[in-house]
């Protein structure tokens, strides 16, 4: 029988992803859809069903709006990353990294599902901050959420920071929030230090983080995207795979040749 478009693409990049010596993992929310956490942009997703939703990820939004901080809270409250369990493709990720192949992951994602999954902490650089700790927008007090989230649920519908009154916030970054700038530096040099960058379960729509995949290739670092849909740097891609992330990444990273169909 011949081999269709899909198992072409996956030998394609399964040769490149054997070939390569220091890996470099780009992470998104769809990496975890599989986990029951909704994305933000998919044909499930969060803003694609309720585009008013956004508002809540908006520091201008946050910062301006009781309202907007106290539907967060409720969001938070009852946000699926707090049960939620890693899938076949974060472990594969820890089993390239168990191979010695993999140095960095790169993610967007605020759920910790790759260090739950086995990956180093030290080797995930969280672009986008976590959905665990919650910061003070004034005085940059940090602690562990579950002291919020008890607050809230003890009826305070907008707890303030313990310290300073000001402001709190889940210490995710927000659109109009800058990144911390030394993890982003950290990204980026664990991506020219990379022979190839695998792109998993994300749009590519959100800067800095999608113009890391602009870095890669212009340093000649192979990228092989792996996504649902189409993204903005599919054209630098050497090898592109549209299916089910549970199923793709055990397929690209497995040592075993009979599972290529
Ligand atoms: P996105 O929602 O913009 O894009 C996710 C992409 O993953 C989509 O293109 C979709 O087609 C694809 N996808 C979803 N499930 C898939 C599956 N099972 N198999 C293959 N492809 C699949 O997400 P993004 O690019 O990460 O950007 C959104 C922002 O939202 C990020 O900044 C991130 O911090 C945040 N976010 C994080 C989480 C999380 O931590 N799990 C969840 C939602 C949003």
């Amino acid at each position: 029988m011949p081999s269709t478009d899909s198992q072409v693409d996956l030998r394609l990049a399964r040769s490149l992803v054997a070939g390569a010596g220091r890996i470099v993992a780009m992470t998104g929310a769809g990496i975890s859809t599989e986990s029951g956490i909704p994305d933000f942009r998919g044909p499930n997703g969060l803003w694609t069903k309720n585009p008013a939703a956004e508002r809540m990820s908006n520091l201008h939004a946050y910062v301006t709006s009781r309202q907007v901080r106290e539907q967060s809270w409720q969001a938070r409250l009852s946000h699926p990353g707090w049960h939620a369990e890693p899938n076949p493709a974060h472990r594969a990720l820890v089993d390239l990294e168990h191979a010695g192949r993999l140095h960095a992951i790169l993610t967007q994602n605020i759920d910790r599902l790759h260090q739950k999954a086995g990956s180093d902490p030290e080797r995930v650089l969280e672009l986008h901050g976590t959905m665990f700790d919650t910061e003070c927008l004034s005085c940059a007090d940090r602690r562990d959420m579950r002291e919020a989230l008890a607050r809230v649920r003890a009826g305070e519908a907008d707890p303030s920071c313990a310290l300073c009154g000001g402001i709190l916030k889940s210490a995710t970054i927000s659109f109009g929030q800058p990144l911390d700038p030394d993890v982003l530096n950290r990204a980026q040099n664990a991506v020219r230090a990379g022979d190839l960058m695998l792109v998993v379960g994300s749009s590519l729509t959100v800067q800095p983080a999608a113009g890391l995949v602009g870095l890669a290739a212009s340093n000649g670092v192979t990228v092989v995207v792996c996504n649902g849909s189409e993204t903005p740097y599919d054209r630098f891609a050497a090898a592109v795979l549209r299916g089910p992330l549970g199923a793709v990444l055990p397929a690209l990273v497995s040592a075993r040749g009979d599972d290529l169909g």
